[in-house]
């Protein structure tokens, strides 16, 4: 006997509850993987709380944690959002938890900054010199 599938009907109906204050439509989708956000991050099986949904504040990006977390563990990522290139924070959330991974990524947060501090103090060393150099 052949049995022929006509449809596929398991639509999951699990999703996440994207309640975006006064700024408008979130994006759907995670700007690193591009998988919406009802689907995980390409380093986890099931969606779910286990793979959360870091939202920017500052920006309106949205990325799973995952994802984000390895994109700000590249130093040449400078801690910026990978969308708009400002500087990536995150809202805080109610119910994110406090998982090691949400350590981790304010961590990421924290050393980019200060790398940045470090940058911008030796940047303004450069255009002193330049100035001294200028005048001669
Ligand atoms: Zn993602
Ligand atoms: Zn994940
Ligand atoms: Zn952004």
């Amino acid at each position: 006997m052949k049995v022929q599938v006509l449809e596929w009907n398991a639509v999951a109906s699990w999703h996440w509850d994207l309640k975006v204050d006064d700024s408008g439509v979130a994006d759907e989708l995670c700007g690193i993987c591009r998988v919406p956000f009802d689907g995980t991050c390409p380093s986890c099986k099931y969606p779910g709380t286990d793979c959360p949904l870091i939202l920017g504040d500052g920006c309106t990006h949205n990325f799973h944690l995952h994802c984000i977390l390895k994109w700000l563990e590249q130093d040449t990522s400078k801690g910026l959002c990978p969308m708009c290139r400002q500087v990536f924070v995150y809202k805080r959330i109610k119910n994110m938890g406090t998982s090691e991974e949400l350590h981790n990524l304010q961590v990421l947060i924290e050393g980019h900054k200060a790398m940045r501090e470090r940058e911008n103090e030796e940047n303004e060393f450069d255009s002193f010199e330049d100035d001294v150099r200028m005048t001669d």
